[in-house]
């Protein structure tokens, strides 16, 4: 993600009033079991108000889609996820917001303690999204799946060097591990599912060996990581698979280069798996169009969405019947770790204390 863009204002309405007149006419209320219907698709009329920290413009095709679908006009303002939750708490009760997205289930998981999220039910959600991929409640939903792995250098670095995560913070690496800062929500979420599984003290202890193996201090996102081990100034990286499988398909040159001198690895956590992330939203806790924002989660649930965001942008489907497009394809036989994405969500806040505590910056 690039969080560092500002925050955009966009297609928005002349404000709360106008969104309030317009949820009167929207058929809020009505819950998700008019989605399937070819005639509620083609009759339903209003808007869905999206506060979203996905900044993808491969997404909008999306959007546009749905409204063609539905006649349901989506407002979007897009931003970094902590803005838009704060945003969402002071608009309080009169929060225009129908449905908050973000890459990242601990900013999900945010969102959902500032008391953000409305719990809905949804069958058509349930049968598309795995159990382990949603909150149990039904507050928020994944709606897209990204490892958190390796980038390694091929000349150098044996893929059982780099087959499970406990061995990145070990002495083979001492001084060759690139990864950005600890204030990148995927590191806080990837700690997280490592105190889960381990608890804080084994945890900690690997979170020392990272830092101790650290080849520079953190700078840069997930894709500096991997150009950095190209360059050789280390071995291997930790990154998100997105961002590698962008760079190995796409039309840059000098990134495509780099990516043949780097391979991919899934780490398992304790034999277990990759750790694995999700983007994904719920409903507001206010939404004015309620019905709305359950049709367009169940739209970004269809499989025809979900393979949409894969091939765009180089995610993986969380649906398990939804095959992998190209050319994520040739990267999705990985074994994927079953942890509660609300388990290692969670624990984000332990992770930002245990990693600032060792040093991780
Ligand atoms: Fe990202």
């Amino acid at each position: 993600m690039t969080e560092t863009r500002a925050m955009r204002i966009i297609s928005m309405l002349a404000g709360v009033a106008a969104f309030g007149l317009l949820s009167a006419c929207s058929g809020q209320g009505a819950g998700s079991d008019k989605s399937d219907g070819a005639d509620a698709a083609t009759t339903e009329t209003g808007v869905v108000n999206l506060y979203t920290a996905r900044h993808y413009d491969s997404d909008l095709p999306l959007y546009e889609r749905f409204t063609q679908e539905t006649g349901i006009r989506i407002n979007r303002i897009e931003g970094k996820p902590d803005e838009l939750v704060a945003r969402m708490r002071s608009e309080g009760a009169n929060s225009p917001a129908d449905v908050f997205i973000a890459a990242d289930a601990g900013a999900l998981w945010r969102a959902d303690q500032a008391g953000l999220f409305l719990p809905v039910q949804s069958a058509v959600l349930d049968a598309r999204i795995p159990e382990n991929l949603r909150e149990p409640s039904g507050k928020w939903y994944g709606l897209s799946r990204r490892a958190r792995i390796v980038a390694y250098d091929s000349a150098k670095v044996k893929p059982e060097d780099v087959d499970s995560y406990e061995k990145l913070a070990g002495p083979r690496f001492k001084g060759r591990l690139c990864v950005r800062s600890s204030d990148s929500v995927y590191n806080l979420s990837l700690v997280g599912a490592l105190i889960e599984a381990w608890g804080p003290e084994k945890a900690d202890t690997w979170v020392r060996g990272i830092v101790a193996n650290m080849a520079r201090p953190p700078q840069g996102g997930d894709r500096d990581q991997i150009r950095a081990v190209a360059a050789g100034v280390c071995e291997v990286a930790i990154t998100n698979s997105y961002y590698f499988i962008r760079m190995a398909s796409g039309d840059n040159e000098s990134d495509k280069a780099v990516t043949t001198k780097v391979s991919l690895a899934f780490p398992s956590l304790d034999g277990k798996g990759a750790h694995v992330n999700i983007s994904g939203g719920g409903v507001a806790a206010n939404a004015p169009n309620k019905a709305n924002a359950i049709r367009l989660l169940e739209f970004l649930a269809s499989p025809e969405s979900q393979t949409h965001v894969a091939a765009s942008n180089n995610e993986f489907p969380v649906s398990p019947d939804v095959p992998p497009p190209p050319p994520v394809d040739a990267y999705a036989a990985f074994t994927a770790h079953p942890m509660s994405a609300a388990a290692f969500a969670a624990r984000q806040p332990e992770a930002q204390s245990m990693m600032s505590k060792a040093g991780w910056r």
